[in-house]
């Protein structure tokens, strides 16, 4: 067995029903005054932002509610956000939403953690420079309450962000971003409309099926990835249909929870590599949905030119996905993709790069920004690629 190095996460996680309650008695262990980061219209919709807002105030905790995160949250609106904290001399801050709620309250607690009388960008903090600013133990405490299943942000040491100017999308990664505590409420995910449910949920198995290939696997990532994946394939289509099965929504976020400690130690490769460029140039494409155009493609790719530790990897997929595999080779490998395709058809999202419109003038940019913010999963694909193979990619993906 190779060596590895494996990070574990340290946070307070609670699973379960109804448990926004425990935002009240716990948030007031960490800190006073609280930035409460959310979307624009969600969760005030569904009455979980009055929710938490009631019960922190009923500790004797102060809020500040920031509600201008918009999905591929930019530089920008973590810097505003910053502001909000330092100005407020917030002590905490807490995500309550998707991965872009809570991936900008991580942000947040960057910049506003690390202010000394001089306003810095959350920018200066990205791993693009040859020295960004470090990320140190001056980063505020986050509390994560998530609404999504798929990113596993509110588990993980990620923080993404998009720069418009360069159209970069990249992940910060900081131990000291990790939330001390994270709430995983049932109810709240039970809100989720089916579209959101199948992005989201197709995200999550990617970052299992990539971390499962990925260079940057280990015995304990690889644990991980076969229960969560296995999950996935018997119940995001049960999530998908119906909203309310509290069975499923159950199962996708213990999934989901598994694919962010994968994460954590494990590297994405290729699917996301080539997805962050496509969401940095057409924003208005959700993460999971360029995932779905990418990914089948990428799976072939890798298979074709995998060695035989790689091919034993898709093989393992497609029996998680209960396709019969009488002995591993390479045909059979392809076999996961078939089992991927399948469930892309049951959650609605198989679907091309063309579909969503994305335009092939476009494809030199995209390859130069992911080489530029993506080198760590591309490095981590089991099989090496060169520019003319992305290239290559984007156009089988049309
Ligand atoms: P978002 O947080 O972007 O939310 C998508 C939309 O769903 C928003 O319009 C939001 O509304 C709405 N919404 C969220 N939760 C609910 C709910 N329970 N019921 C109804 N509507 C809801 O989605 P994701 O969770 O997929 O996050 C995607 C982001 O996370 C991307 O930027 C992606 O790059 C990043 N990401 C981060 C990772 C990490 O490790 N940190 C890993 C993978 C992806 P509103 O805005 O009004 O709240
Ligand atoms: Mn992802």
């Amino acid at each position: 067995m190779e060596s590895f190095r494996y990070f574990l996460p340290a946070m307070d996680l609670i699973f379960g029903r109804g448990n926004l309650e425990c935002v009240r008695s716990e948030v007031k262990k960490i800190g006073k005054k609280a930035l409460l980061v959310t979307g624009k219209k969600s969760m005030e919709k569904l009455g979980f932002l009055k929710k938490s807002i009631d019960s922190l105030e009923k500790e004797g905790l102060d809020v500040v509610h920031y509600g201008e995160v918009e999905p591929n949250p930019t530089v920008d609106i973590v810097n505003k956000g910053a502001e909000k904290a330092i100005d407020s001399c917030c002590d905490i801050i807490v995500g309550l939403g998707g991965g872009s709620a809570i991936d900008t309250a991580k942000n947040i607690a960057v910049v506003a953690g690390h202010y000394e009388g001089e306003r810095r960008s959350i920018w200066e903090f990205a791993g693009v420079h040859d020295k960004p600013r470090q990320i140190t133990l001056k980063t505020l405490p986050v509390v994560a309450i998530t609404s999504t299943s798929g990113t596993g942000s509110h588990v993980s040491r990620f923080a993404v962000v998009t720069n418009e100017e360069t159209r970069e999308k990249i992940g910060i990664m900081s131990p000291f971003i990790c939330p001390k505590l994270s709430i995983v409420d049932i109810d709240i995910l039970s809100c989720m409309p089916s579209s959101l449910t199948s992005k989201t949920g197709f995200d999550a198995l990617t970052h299992l099926m990539e971390c499962f290939v990925s260079k940057r696997g280990n015995p304990i990532t690889d644990l991980y990835c076969l229960k969560a994946m296995e999950l996935i394939f018997d119940y995001l289509p049960r999530a998908y249909n119906d909203g309310g099965d509290v069975e499923a929504r159950e199962a996708m976020a213990l999934a989901d929870i598994f694919a962010g400690w994968a994460l954590v130690t494990s590297r994405p490769v290729l699917p996301h590599a080539l997805s962050h460029p496509v969401s940095a140039f057409y924003p208005e494409i959700d993460h999971g949905v360029a995932l779905a155009a990418l990914t089948p493609e990428i799976m072939r790719f890798n298979i074709e030119r995998g060695n035989e530790q790689t091919i034993s990897k898709y093989c393992q997929i497609a029996k998680v996905g209960e396709e019969k595999i009488d002995s591993c080779k390479r045909e059979e490998a392809f076999k996961s993709v078939k089992v991927v395709q399948k469930l892309l058809e049951k959650i609605e999202l198989d679907l091309t790069l063309k579909d969503l419109s994305v335009e092939e003038n476009s494809f030199e940019g995209m390859v130069e920004s992911a080489f530029a913010t993506m080198k760590g999963p591309i490095e981590a694909n089991p099989i090496p690629v060169t520019r003319e193979d992305i290239l290559d990619l984007y156009s089988r993906s049309m």
